[in-house]
């Protein structure tokens, strides 16, 4: 059995409680490794070596901090195969995807914001003949991150490279779901010689350890990613502390495909659009509206290509479906299919558990499934399912198309299928999202402002967005 530790100060070592809890492999049901449980102790002494380290980290010059991050760039990319493995493993995902995605990404964030922190730059204010302004931008200081289970180190490492490019010192809690890759990566931290305390890596439970470091006072800044219900729970903490917070929350994003879309294109991106990473991506279309002349053309072939993805061992090359995170995770998203059908909607394919032969045979799979008959109102397509649910819906207009996209409480991310560029432009203005791709899904630019708007989130990340979050400026008025 192996036994995860935390990273305080440069050291492997196990929690102060000597508690640790259980971390199950999705694909098979078993418990394959053990994660620290930290406390208020493990706490303490993170914050501490972060609050060491900071007047060194934080002083060194842009090029040594960017050049040590490219090297630490340059080590996730080289250990790719094997974190993508052990993402799989973790988290049920298809290993050819976690390699070309997750393990990806890593390694891109870490190099995007290793040369982000050298173009970094502030303003400057004229005021004529009375005088100037100049903002200066200093890190932080010591600040949280906390990253959820569906892409465990690729939103882990999309928090820590600013934060760390930046010049500031982390506290980072990755999800005790998934905590095999931050644990890996902290190795990977100590190899390269990242200076003890600049990162430090605590693993346990959200309400434990998580909310503890929100409450820290000492943390001066949180980035989080991970469920509404959490990022409330967190802004409550946060608020009457007065701490900077960042917040990703989830989405229940509507997909709007047009008849004069490319159509054998929009079919094969919708499908991965609502069944990537078995629908547990904050970003996946989840409600796919069609307009009426195409839609039972459309509905067919989707569902034909729906039922072509193969479910296998996320070891398995070949496999484009991969378990459910977990046991609890996989109830939630059947009782979502159950409770669409109470509301009227029939199940056109999936529905059920999947059961494999083999090493597989107690893993958490879900078929593909897709449910028309709902009306928008309904809690099926109201709440966040995250999982490989999706309902379809005729519009007649783009006026209802609009008004269907905009009917819930989510904002973070919509796609538009059209070969009508006006139409697109003018429905890009009046959505309200944070991200709308046109004849794309996913398809990503780190420089660009990332996150969502109403209950989706607040505060963007990507680029210089995630530079100034974490940053504090201060303007430095000058009279001539
Ligand atoms: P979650 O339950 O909210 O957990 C997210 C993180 O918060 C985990 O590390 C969790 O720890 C921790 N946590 C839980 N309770 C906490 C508390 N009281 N104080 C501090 N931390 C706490 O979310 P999840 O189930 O892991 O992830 C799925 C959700 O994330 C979905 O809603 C999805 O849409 C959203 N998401 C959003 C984005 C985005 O960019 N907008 C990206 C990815 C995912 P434990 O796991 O140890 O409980």
């Amino acid at each position: 059995m192996k036994y995860i530790e935390n990273y305080i100060n440069g050291e492997f070592c196990a929690p102060a409680s000597g508690e640790y809890l259980d971390n199950i492999e999705p694909a098979t049901g078993n418990v394959y490794s053990k994660i620290p449980e930290s406390d208020k102790s493990d706490l303490e002494q993170a914050v501490q070596a972060a609050e060491k380290a900071f007047p060194k980290w934080s002083a060194m010059s842009t090029e040594d901090r960017s050049r040590l991050m490219h090297k630490l760039a340059d080590a996730v990319e080289a250990a790719g195969d094997q974190l993508a493995k052990a993402e799989a493993i973790d988290n049920g995902k298809p290993v050819a995807f976690a390699k070309a995605v997750d393990s990806y990404r890593a390694s891109a964030n870490i190099r995007f914001f290793a040369n982000a922190c050298t173009q970094f730059s502030s303003e400057s204010h004229n005021m004529g003949e009375t005088g100037v302004n100049y903002t200066l931008r200093d890190p932080i200081g010591v600040v949280g991150t906390i990253s959820p289970w569906n892409f465990p180190l690729y939103l882990f490492t999309w928090k820590v490279a600013p934060a760390l490019a930046s010049g500031n010192t982390v506290v980072a809690k990755p999800s005790e779901v998934t905590p095999m890759t931050a644990y890996l990566f902290s190795k990977i931290c100590h190899d390269v010689g990242i200076p003890k305390g600049v990162i430090n890596i605590l693993h346990g439970s959200g309400p434990n350890i998580g909310q503890l470091l929100v409450e820290h006072k000492k943390i001066k800044a949180i980035s989080f990613t991970g469920g509404t219900a959490t990022g409330k729970k967190l802004a409550a903490t946060a608020a009457p502390m007065f701490k900077k917070l960042s917040l990703e929350l989830g989405g229940k994003n509507p997909t709007l495909v047009f008849a004069d879309c490319d159509f054998d294109r929009t079919v094969n991106e919708v499908v991965r659009s609502a069944f990537s990473n078995q629908g547990q991506i904050c970003l996946c279309g989840s409600r796919i509206y069609i307009e009426r002349s195409i839609y039972d053309k459309f509905k067919h072939a989707f569902i034909e290509k729906v039922k072509q993805l193969k479910i296998g061992d996320p070891l398995e090359k070949a496999t484009q479906h991969g378990a459910l995170v977990s046991k609890p995770h996989m109830k939630k998203v059947l009782s979502y299919v159950e409770l669409a059908q109470q509301e009227g909607g029939t199940v056109l394919t999936g529905g059920k558990q999947v059961t494999l032969d083999g090493r597989c045979e107690y893993g958490f799979f879900v078929e593909p499934t897709v449910i028309e008959g709902l009306t928008l109102n309904c809690r099926t397509n109201q709440e966040e399912i995250f999982g490989p649910v999706c309902t379809i819906q005729p519009f007649d207009s783009d006026e209802e198309a609009l008004s269907l996209a905009n009917g819930t409480d989510y904002g973070l991310a919509t796609s538009i299928w059209s070969n009508n560029l006006t139409r697109c432009h003018s429905l890009a203005k009046q959505l309200d999202f944070g991200i709308v791709w046109i004849n794309s899904w996913l398809l990503r630019d780190l420089r660009t402002p990332f996150g969502g708007m109403k209950s989706s989130g607040v505060g963007r990340e990507g680029g210089e967005e995630a530079m100034r979050f974490f940053t504090e400026p201060k303007n430095v008025c000058i009279k001539y």
